[in-house]
C-alpha cells in the first residue's frame, strides 16, 4: 500500500476524456457498427464517457494491421531492437508527465483510491522500462558444435500478439503485456476490461508521440464474449496472452486452440488465486498483521494474489484475531480521492454482490463474523465492508472460490506441516506467504507451497525483474522478469557448415 507522498501530483478530478474510440493503425477510428458502450465511475455511478465497442469487424482490421506492421521489411520489422528500447523509454517518460492524468483516469474507471493509482502507474513505468532496457540483451547462444558446424540461436518475435486484460490494475496489465512484447518486436492487438477502457487508450496515444509505427499496436475497447472472444479464436492471431479469472481463462485455452486445421498458437494465462499465508508462533506480530492485513485488503481486496487464506499458529492466534479486526475496523471507506481514504467501491454491482454472496455463504458452511459482514457500507452503494472471517471449515466452498473482495479468512494451526499441507490443499498455486523468524521453517514453507512466488516476511512485493504466474489452476508462464521474454521469443537455431579451408 502506499499513501499520498508531498512530491505526488494533484489528482485532475474531470480530466477531458480525449480518447474513446477504438486505436488502430495509430488512427482513432469508430467501431464497424458504430456502437458504443458506457464507462462508469463506481464511486458516483457518473458514466464517464461513451467508449467505441470493438466486435470481431474490428478485431478482423486490427489483426490485419498487425500483420501488415510485421511483415518483412516494415518499418517495425526493421527496426533496429535499441530503437526499440528507445521508444518504450520515451513513452516512460510521457507517462512521467502524465502522470496525475493516467492514475486519474484509472481512479475514476475502477474506483481505486487515487494513492493505489499513482503507485500504479510508477510500476507501469517501471515496466516499460525495464522492458526497454531489454530490447537490445535478449541474446541467444553459440553452441559448440562436433565436426565443421557452427550453431547458434537468434530470439525473434513470435508475431501477432492477441493480449486480454482485467480491469483490477488497467494500467499495470497493460504494461505487463505490452513492454515484453513491443520490446522483442512483436505486433500487438490488446483488448482492455470494458470496466477501464481509459488509461489503456491514453498510453495508446503516448505511444504515437513516442514514435510506435502504426499497426504495432492496436486498442480495442469491448466485451469479453465479443472482442475478447473473437481476439482469442481470430486465426491471424500467433499468441495469445490473457490475465483474468481461471473460469474465463479456460474459455480461452479452447478458443485459442480453434479449429482442427487452425493455427497452432502460443498461450499464457494469468489466473485467479486462494492465496494462503502461514503465520508461525515466532513471527514478528506486528508486521505479520499488518502485512496480512493488506495483502487480503489492498485495493479492495481486488487482487488476483490477495492473501486470502490466513493460517495463524495456535499461540498466537487469539491475539491475531484482536489484532486484525481492530486494522479491518479501522480502514477507511470514501471518497477515492481523498487522501485519507483507504477503500474505495468494489468496480461493479456484479462484483459487490459477488463479495456479499461469498460473505453468506461462508456464514452458511460454517465461519463465525469477527467483523464486517455482507451489508454494503454506509460509504457508498459499492462499498463493501472489511470483513474477517473465523472457523471457516477447511472443505468449505469459500476456502477454494476468490471472494476478489475485502475479506480475510483467519484459520488456527498446531504444527507447521498441518499449516502448509492445509494451506496447499487448493486447486490454485498463484502465491503464498510465510511469516516466521526461523529460517528453515521459512525455506520449508517456500518449498513445500505449490505456488508461482512465496513471499517470506513480506507479501505483494513484486516487480518488474520478478517473473509473476501461477501453478495449477493460476495459469500457464509467467510474465516479467527474464523469464517473461520467453513468452514473446521464438529461438531460432542457425547451423551453417563452414567451407572446406582454401588452401
Ligand atoms: P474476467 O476473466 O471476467 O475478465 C478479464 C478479461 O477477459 C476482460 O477483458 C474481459 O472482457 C475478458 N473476457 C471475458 N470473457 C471473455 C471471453 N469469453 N473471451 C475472451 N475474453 C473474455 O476477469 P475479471 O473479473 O475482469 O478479473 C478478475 C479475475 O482476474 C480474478 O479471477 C483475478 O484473480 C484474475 N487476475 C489474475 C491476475 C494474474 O496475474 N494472475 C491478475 C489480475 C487479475
Amino acid at each position: 500500500a502506499r499513501s499520498l507522498g508531498t512530491h505526488d501530483p494533484e489528482p485532475i478530478r474531470n480530466p477531458k476524456v480525449l480518447y474513446d474510440k477504438l486505436f488502430i493503425n495509430n488512427e482513432w477510428v469508430d467501431s464497424v457498427s458504430g456502437k458504443t458502450f458506457p464507462t462508469v465511475n463506481p464511486a458516483t455511478g457518473e458514466i464517464l464517457a461513451h467508449v467505441s465497442l470493438a466486435e470481431a469487424a474490428d478485431v478482423d482490421k486490427a489483426v490485419s494491421a498487425a500483420q501488415d506492421a510485421f511483415r518483412l521489411g516494415s518499418s517495425w520489422r526493421s527496426m533496429d531492437p535499441s530503437q526499440r528500447g528507445l521508444i518504450l523509454h520515451r513513452l516512460g517518460d510521457l507517462m512521467e508527465s502524465h502522470k496525475a492524468l493516467l492514475a486519474s483516469l484509472d481512479t475514476l474507471d475502477s474506483g481505486k483510491t487515487y494513492s493505489s493509482a499513482l503507485g500504479d502507474v510508477d510500476y507501469a513505468i517501471r515496466t516499460y522500462r525495464y522492458f526497454a532496457g531489454w530490447a537490445d540483451k535478449h541474446h541467444g547462444q553459440t553452441i559448440p558444435m562436433d565436426g565443421d558446424l557452427v550453431t547458434f540461436t537468434w530470439h525473434e518475435p513470435v508475431g501477432v500478439c492477441a493480449q486480454i486484460i482485467p480491469w483490477n490494475f488497467p494500467i499495470v496489465m497493460q504494461a505487463w503485456k505490452l513492454a515484453p512484447a513491443l520490446a522483442l518486436g512483436n505486433v500487438c492487438v490488446l483488448k482492455p476490461a470494458e470496466e477501464t477502457p481509459l488509461s489503456a487508450l491514453w498510453v495508446a496515444s503516448l505511444l504515437v508521440q513516442a514514435g510506435l509505427p502504426p499497426g504495432a499496436l492496436s486498442v480495442l475497447p469491448g466485451m469479453g464474449e465479443g472482442a475478447g472472444a473473437a481476439l482469442a479464436r481470430h486465426p491471424g492471431v500467433d499468441k495469445v496472452a490473457f490475465t483474468g479469472s481461471t473460469e474465463v481463462g479456460r474459455l480461452i485455452q479452447a478458443a485459442a486452440a480453434g479449429a482442427a486445421d487452425g493455427p497452432i498458437k502460443r498461450l499464457t494465462l494469468e489466473l485467479g488465486g486462494k492465496s494462503p499465508v502461514v503465520v508461525m508462533d515466532d513471527a514478528d506480530l506486528d508486521t505479520a498483521v499488518a502485512e496480512c492485513h493488506e495483502a487480503v485488503f489492498f485495493n479492495q481486496g481486488q487482487v488476483c494474489s490477495a492473501g486470502s487464506r490466513t493460517y495463524v499458529h495456535e499461540k498466537v492466534y487469539d491475539e491475531f484475531v484482536e489484532r486484525s479486526v481492530a486494522m479491518a475496523n479501522a480502514r477507511r471507506l470514501g471518497d477515492p480521492f481523498h487522501p485519507d481514504t483507504q477503500q474505495g467501491p468494489q468496480v461493479n454491482e456484479a462484483q459487490f454482490s459477488r463479495v456479499s454472496s461469498f460473505v453468506r455463504s461462508a456464514l452458511a458452511e460454517g465461519a463465525a463474523l469477527a467483523c464486517g459482514g455482507p451489508e454494503g457500507h454506509p460509504a457508498g452503494p459499492l462499498y463493501a465492508r472489511p470483513t474477517v472471517l473465523t472457523g471457516l471449515p477447511d472443505g468449505a466452498r469459500a476456502c477454494r472460490d476468490e471472494a476478489f473482495g475485502p475479506v480475510q479468512s483467519l484459520f488456527r494451526f498446531g504444527r507447521l506441516d498441518e499449516a502448509l499441507a492445509r494451506a496447499d490443499a487448493s486447486p490454485h498455486g498463484l502465491a503464498a506467504g510465510v511469516f516466521t523468524a526461523g529460517l528453515g521453517a521459512a525455506l520449508r514453507a517456500a518449498g513445500a507451497l505449490r505456488a508461482g512466488t512465496v513471499w517470506v516476511n513480506c507479501y505483494n512485493a513484486d516487480a518488474p525483474q520478478t517473473p509473476f504466474g501461477g501453478f495449477r489452476a493460476s495459469g500457464v508462464g509467467r510474465e516479467l522478469g527474464e523469464l517473461g521474454l520467453a513468452a514473446y521469443a521464438e529461438a531460432k537455431t542457425v547451423t551453417v557448415r563452414l567451407p572446406v579451408a582454401a588452401a
